[in-house]
């Protein structure tokens, strides 16, 4: 085994941070109701990450602060939104997806500064992401009758959105512009943690002149979201975040009638075989895992490894993590950021811990973590049994946990000897044999010699307790539409 080394002094990077002038903060921030700012009754503190800096102060909305975004949205939906012709729809999206574009820096800056996610990936990944998504809905709100030929798609009505803090801004698009894009309107709840770029957004609805309360914003925690989920006069929830709450709001809203689609947790398998090509391979799993700190449902985060070339592997694997830069969300050359909040890295350090005494062998590289904020350090477990915790539990973080195998027919049952179902990995040189494991992985989505790609036109979405529902492409429309043509709508 190589002697693991940090890298030497000379080959470090010099700071790079972005600049944070870009963005303006208020003092204090209300919900974003009717195009107007109601101000908030209660409020709660924002906070950077990296230092625990105050950013602002937030409203945690009330029952009836709730309940004046659903009025506000529903006469928005009754008095022109959803009669509109789509191409009069398509034209406010395609200039909210604009307008996304031309303020890129200043959203991925606040989105780094809020959510401790490194600026090269809110730059590059979170903000195209989420303009190409308002393109591309944009582009079927006129087409939606050949999206669902002879189906006659009818808006659903009110939707209440849940958002989680691993892509605030786009878990908002993702679930905004397909809404919007077939008529609907929209109350939606950022993450308590994250809640600055969901509000910069009200901004760009106002430049993009968004008829008001076709889009309201609400801020607050989980009794904010679950007075949402129990409203009366929402059609439809659409949830973003963990399997737990997503079953509570399951339970609750059976038997109401309103529609729902759940994205939820994740424990993905990511298999390597042996005729993979080594490096690439290497790339994939530290993209699928330390990617935005590992606070992705979607994350690689059990590898698996085929036996003949685990060793070679793990080698490769511990020596790329010696060069993974963790510091400052702001610094361009960041690779890993901040953890998003104290909670979230508790969560973290009690799996580790429990991983640890479980008997897995625990590596991290040498860093210097700052003092102020929350860290972990990129961690790789190895000697791990399927029964441990960290092989069974999502634990959100930089964590990976690496099992062995030595058929494909193993490879396959291990992988899905998980509740979960959203996204797997093969990494392997023989397309037949690609094709032979996407045939049998049990999850949404199966990236073949890649990891977390994602695709506004491709769908997205878990088997099991992933959820249901797909969000993305043309899958991703029709939680948003109505086909029973005796409905009555609006309601
Ligand atoms: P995470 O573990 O990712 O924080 P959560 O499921 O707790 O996931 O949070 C995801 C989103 O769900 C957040 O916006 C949060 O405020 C909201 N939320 C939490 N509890 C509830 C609830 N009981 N009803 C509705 N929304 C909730």
């Amino acid at each position: 085994m190589t002697d693991l080394k940090p890298i030497p002094a000379d080959w470090t990077y010099a700071p790079a941070p972005e600049s944070r002038d870009i963005v303006t903060l208020a003092a204090e921030y209300g919900h974003f109701v009717g195009g107007e700012w109601l101000t908030a009754t209660e409020t709660y503190e924002t906070i950077a990450p990296r230092d625990e800096e105050p950013l602002a102060r937030v409203g945690q909305a009330t029952p009836e602060e709730v309940d004046a975004a659903v009025q506000a949205a529903r006469d928005a939906f009754l008095n022109g939104w959803s009669s509109l012709p789509g191409s009069e729809r398509a034209k406010y999206l395609f200039r909210i997806a604009r307008i996304l574009q031309e303020r890129s820096r200043e959203f991925a800056v606040l989105e780094s500064l809020n959510g401790g996610k490194p600026i090269k990936e809110s730059r590059d990944v979170d903000l195209p992401l989420a303009a190409a998504h308002f393109f591309y809905y944009a582009g079927w709100a006129d087409k939606l009758e050949y999206a669902f030929p002879n189906r006659r798609p009818k808006p659903v009505g009110v939707a209440g959105q849940i958002i989680p803090w691993n892509f605030p801004l786009l878990m908002l698009s993702w679930k905004i512009a397909p809404a919007l894009a077939c008529g609907n309107t929209v109350v939606l709840k950022p993450a308590e943690t994250t809640p600055l770029t969901a509000l910069l957004f009200c901004d760009v609805l106002r430049q993009a002149e968004l008829p008001p309360g076709v889009v309201n914003i609400v801020t607050g925690d989980g009794r904010t979201g679950a007075a949402l989920v129990e409203h009366d006069g929402v059609d439809k929830i659409a949830f973003t975040g963990s399997t737990d709450v997503g079953k509570a709001i399951q339970r609750r809203l059976a038997g109401t009638g309103k529609k729902l689609t759940l994205e939820l947790g994740g424990k993905a398998a990511n298999v390597v075989f042996d005729d993979c090509a080594l490096d690439q391979a290497v790339e994939g799993i530290v993209n699928g895992i330390y990617f935005n700190q590992g606070h992705v449902c979607c994350a690689g985060s059990r590898l698996f490894v085929q036996e003949s070339i685990a060793e070679p592997l793990i080698e490769k694997l511990k020596q790329r993590l010696t060069t993974l830069r963790v510091g400052d969300p702001l610094d361009k050359n960041t690779d890993v950021g901040a953890i998003n909040s104290r909670m979230q890295l508790e969560k973290i350090e009690e799996l580790v811990a429990a991983g640890q005494e479980e008997g897995a062998e625990i590596y991290q590289p040498p860093c210097n973590l700052p003092e102020k904020g929350y860290w972990f350090a990129p961690t790789v477990f190895t000697n791990v049994a399927q029964s441990y915790r960290i092989a069974q539990e999502e634990i959100f973080g930089p964590v990976l946990s690496v099992l062995t195998f030595r058929t494909p027919e193993e490879a396959v049952e291990k992988a899905n000897n998980t509740p979960y179902g959203l996204s797997a990995g093969v990494w392997t040189e023989k397309g037949s044999r690609i094709l032979w494991m996407a045939q049998r992985l049990r999850a949404g989505v199966v990236w073949a010699n890649t990891f977390n790609r994602f695709d506004p036109t491709s769908p997205f979405g878990g088997y099991k307790e992933s959820g249901f529902g797909r969000e993305g492409g043309l899958h991703g429309l029709e939680p948003y539409c109505t086909f029973d043509d005796s409905e009555t709508f609006g309601g």
